[in-house]
């Protein structure tokens, strides 16, 4: 099976329709995306800023590139104008640059806020009162050049289901509370972005919107 016939075939079995696929390319060379992308699939996931922006420069410009890692202030400036929804906004210092940034390109940066569901302390995100104690600020209301989607979380690395299974409740939760609250008046705030390829079928059971799968359609990585 090619990487064209994989996505193809998964989105076919795996992937309802109203749950979107973010193929994640990340160390994978521009070649086997260029061929994942003949199949018709256009939405790809990064997780280093420089990987990203170089692949945008060489694959085709109707690909809508998500940034699903980790991020440092400092790197926004080269995915700025053309990243379609960065997933891993885990601080407000984070969303303040993407912000500036967003406004020097003239445009409204998708974001989603990264919490922290994992027992791994090695996980980024926030917390519920981290993010309620920026959220209510002035100062983010006038951030006008960021537009929050949603939520994205990783599970621990588990082969325990239950494990993974409470943590994507507990980020349903924290969307609907977020839902209710700060972004009752928002209609873009609606993404749940949760699974990855050992854990994707928990997570659209369980109310994911996106899920970010690499392993399953690329093959293993080996860094
Ligand atoms: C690598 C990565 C994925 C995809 O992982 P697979 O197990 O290969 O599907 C999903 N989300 C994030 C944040 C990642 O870094």
């Amino acid at each position: 099976m090619t990487v064209s016939d994989n996505i193809k075939q998964f989105l076919k079995t795996e992937i309802p329709d109203n749950v979107k696929l973010i193929a994640v390319s990340k160390t994978k060379p521009v070649e086997m995306i260029l061929e994942a992308y003949h199949s018709g699939h256009k939405i790809f996931g990064e997780n280093k800023v420089q990987d990203l922006a170089a692949k945008y420069e060489d694959l085709p410009k109707d690909i809508e590139w998500h940034m699903i890692g980790h991020m440092q202030s400092n790197k926004v400036k080269y995915i700025a104008p053309f990243v379609s929804l960065i997933h891993g906004v885990d601080s407000f210092k984070l969303l303040k640059v993407i912000h500036k940034e967003g406004e020097k390109n003239n445009r409204k940066i998708d974001c989603l806020l990264q919490f922290h569901i994992a027992k791994e302390e090695t996980k980024f995100g926030l917390d519920l009162t981290e993010a309620y104690e920026f959220l209510r600020s002035d100062q983010f209301k006038n951030l006008n050049n960021v537009n929050i989607c949603g939520v994205m979380g990783m599970a621990t690395f588990t082969e325990n289901e239950d494990t993974i299974r409470s943590e994507f409740k507990e980020l349903v939760h924290i969307f609907n509370e977020l839902k209710e609250t700060i972004f009752i008046n928002s209609a873009d705030f609606k993404e749940v972005s949760m699974g990855m390829s050992g854990d994707y079928k928990i997570a659209i059971e369980e109310g994911a919107t996106m899920v970010r799968i690499g392993s399953l359609l690329f093959g293993a990585r080996n860094y």
